[in-house]
């Protein structure tokens, strides 16, 4: 798609519904488009729309090799109940070995440059090399979830990832529609909600919530001054 097309989808597109949004991308984009979840509320959100509607798209998530039991549990339970296959991506195990051995196992508590070395090398790495030879990926991010999110459209082309269309059925809704919507609809929810976690990444760089808190302070709650992001949806400098 051209970025002429993509400016006059994203007018129309700001009207419509999530589900109307899947359906247009998944008649377009078929087998060429991508559902990309970690499984958190707004992904499974995605999920349960477009299961509704048919079938022919992929599933993709990025076990970066440190997330939660929790993660795993869930993503089996997920799949069963969805009846998906859904796509596992690895980091590259020769990248992650030299990754550890020159800063160690857990690089990420020593800097935030050490972080994202992490992250890029877990995380960004993997998805840039799934989402190679895709048309579309779908994601569950939200304008309201942070200031660096706040001008997400619903339809963009991301030269990120080699100028494939990314699409955000989820832009504007608010974190209380997200979750009317999983109560009304018996969606399942990641089971480390219950235990205080508002954003669910990695284990080591993931905690419940303290009171007061922001959502997503419970992410590399450790660092002062960094954007809480891992690269995946916005290019860090590296
Ligand atoms: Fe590494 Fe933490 Fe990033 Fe996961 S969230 S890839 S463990 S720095």
């Amino acid at each position: 798609m051209n970025s002429t097309e993509i400016v006059q989808l994203s007018t129309r597109f700001e009207e419509l519904e999530p589900e109307e949004l899947l359906k247009w991308a998944i008649e377009r984009f078929g087998s060429k488009l991508a559902i990309v979840t970690s499984f958190q509320n707004e992904g499974m959100v995605i999920l349960d729309m477009a299961t509704k509607i048919n079938r022919d798209f992929r599933v993709i998530t990025i076990d970066s090799g440190r997330l939660h039991e929790e993660t795993y549990a869930f993503m089996q339970q997920i799949d069963a109940y969805y009846g998906i296959n859904i796509e596992v991506q690895f980091p590259d195990s020769k990248e992650v070995q030299e990754m550890v051995s020159k800063h160690g196992i857990n690089l990420f508590l020593k800097d935030v440059d050490s972080r994202l070395t992490c992250c890029y090398v877990r995380k960004v790495k993997p998805l840039l090399r799934v989402l190679r030879g895709l048309d579309a990926w779908v994601t569950g991010l939200r304008r309201e979830q942070s200031v660096s999110r706040n001008n997400t459209r619903k339809i963009a082309l991301d030269y990120d990832h080699e100028g494939i269309v990314k699409l955000n059925p989820l832009a504007d809704w608010t974190h209380k529609e997200v979750l009317d919507y999983m109560e009304r609809n018996d969606v399942p929810q990641h089971p480390l909600y219950a235990k205080g976690y508002t954003s669910i990444g990695c284990a080591p760089c993931t905690r419940p919530l303290q009171i007061g808190e922001d959502r997503r302070a419970g992410r590399w709650w450790w660092e002062t001054g960094a954007e809480k992001e891992c690269g995946m949806h916005c290019e860090i400098e590296q």
